[in-house]
């Protein structure tokens, strides 16, 4: 019988590792909850009304429509069964069980609140489409409904906008909605003037950009304060509301700032996969649900299962691209070994390629081993890195256009919002808990609470 391979997930770890098998003797089953392989890193310009969903999350079945030995199925895995060699998983109300000879984990990280999920509410983090979507609704909403305000004090509330977390994401969105507010809107409005706006990034950490060093990071806060972004630095969120959040200041003085608009961009949950088969097999999870994988990224006592990409804990490799696809290449390399009965490949080695962020049109930070890039050049070597890594020709091809026709009008054309986008998560919170789960089972949601 062909050897069965299942994986979890169409992110960067699932996608490469079933690219990397195509030529292997192998049964693929690659099986995520939505149809669509992400491409996270540009999200934010979804949010921001630069590009549209389709240009950074092309269809997986489209991307492997070549590729014979896989079979594409969009499902909610819901249970994994080590002992077994089976998965459950669903698509609405209808169930499936699919076994394996071999299993690839890859279903990444969602937003972590630090204990605090209610925040969730009213700060939207930026792992899905979804979020991008509901974001740019919010912002936009934003700006529209302080047009028609009278009170000075809502005006102000109304277009004071919060991105929680300084890493690259926080970093490069607290940029776009600054230049949205100074460039793109500046002149739309009659009532309010845009270019008011504040724009507030908070970290509890003393430098934004911590994993660029403090070189690089001091650059990105002073290109910041330029643009008219507010840092503020050593400062923890206490409490998060409808209206605004409490920060807790170094120096223990609380500071309460009135913001509709909040943006979560800080820290990662691992998928709840991750404790599922930790539990089985009596692996550790780290704080952030990470599975602690042996140097072969595979579960103790449990070769045929991979635990890869973002979901995997492993010393000095961190929750990023590169990580997640030479994860997933040395997985297939794997498994391509165990099926032709080849010794299986050294330890994992994780080779890092460095790190960038964008802050503003022509404004970015880089770091290349020793090398380190800013300003225009960054900028340019940003655009062109992520324009590769977008996945599909056609892809690549719109984005390059909607790119060039931004930056050359300060325009965005992707500004569209819907009602049911803006209300999303605020009639989410009526269904409880695992949302996406009772509405991928179809679930008739339970009646809302007043
Ligand atoms: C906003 C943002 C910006 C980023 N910027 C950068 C950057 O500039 N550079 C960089 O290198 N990295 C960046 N990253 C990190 C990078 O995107 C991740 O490291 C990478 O996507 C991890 O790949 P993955 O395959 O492990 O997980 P993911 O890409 O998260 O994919 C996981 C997949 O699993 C699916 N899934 C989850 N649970 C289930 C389930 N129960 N059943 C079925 N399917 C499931 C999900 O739908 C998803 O498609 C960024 C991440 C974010 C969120």
């Amino acid at each position: 019988m062909t050897h069965r391979v299942v994986v979890i997930g169409s992110g960067f770890g699932g996608l490469f590792v079933t690219k990397s098998l195509r030529k292997a003797d192998v049964e693929i089953t690659l099986i995520d909850r939505t149809s669509h392989h992400l491409f996270q890193p540009l999200l934010y310009q979804v949010a921001t009304g630069i590009l549209s969903e389709g240009e950074i999350a092309p269809s997986t079945r489209e991307i492997l429509r070549r590729q014979k030995n896989v079979r594409v199925v969009q499902g909610l895995v819901e249970t994994i069964d080590l002992e077994s060699k089976t998965i459950g998983w669903r698509f609405h109300d209808e169930e499936r069980t699919s076994a394996y000879d071999s299993l690839v984990i890859a279903s990444g990280a969602g937003q972590s609140y630090f204990g605090n999920p209610q925040y969730a509410t009213f700060a939207p983090g930026m792992k899905s489409i979804d979020d991008a979507l509901e974001l740019r609704a919010r912002i936009f909403a934003a700006f529209e409904l302080a047009e028609i305000a009278d009170d000075p004090e809502e005006v102000s509330r109304l277009l004071t906008f919060v991105v929680v977390g300084a890493g690259p994401t926080g970093v490069e969105m607290a940029g776009q909605i600054r230049e949205l507010a100074n460039r793109t809107l500046a002149r739309e409005f009659r009532r309010i003037d845009p270019t008011k706006a504040r724009v507030i990034l908070v970290d509890g950490a003393g430098q934004v950009l911590s994993a660029f060093g403090e070189q690089l990071g001091a650059k990105a806060e002073r290109d910041l304060s330029r643009l008219g972004v507010e840092v503020v630095l050593h400062a923890m969120v206490t409490s998060l509301d409808a209206t605004g959040l409490t920060l807790r200041h170094a120096d223990g003085s609380t500071e309460r700032i009135e913001a509709v608009c909040k943006v979560w961009a800080a820290g990662v949950e691992g998928s709840p996969l991750g404790r599922l088969v930790a539990e089985q097999a009596g692996a550790t999870v780290d704080r952030a649900g990470r599975v602690e994988v042996n140097d072969h990224l595979t579960l103790p006592g449990h070769p045929e299962v991979y635990v890869i990409g973002d979901l995997m804990s492993l010393p000095g490799v961190p929750g990023v691209a590169p990580a997640a696809i030479q994860s997933a290449q040395y997985a297939a390399a794997s498994i391509a070994a165990r099926v032709e009965d080849r010794p299986a490949p050294g330890p994992f080695a994780y080779k890092d390629k460095g790190s960038m962020a964008t802050i503003a049109k022509y404004e970015a930070v880089v770091r290349v081993g020793p090398l380190r890039l800013t300003g225009f050049l960054a900028w340019l070597a940003w655009l062109l890195l992520h324009l590769l890594m977008i996945a599909g020709f056609k892809q690549q091809v719109s984005t390059l256009v909607r790119w060039a026709l931004s930056f050359l009008s300060n325009g965005r054309s992707e500004r569209v919002t819907t009602n049911q986008q803006l209300v999303g998560r605020l009639a989410m919170e009526h269904l409880g808990g695992h949302t996406s789960g009772p509405l991928m089972r179809g679930e008739v949601p339970p009646d809302p609470v007043d």
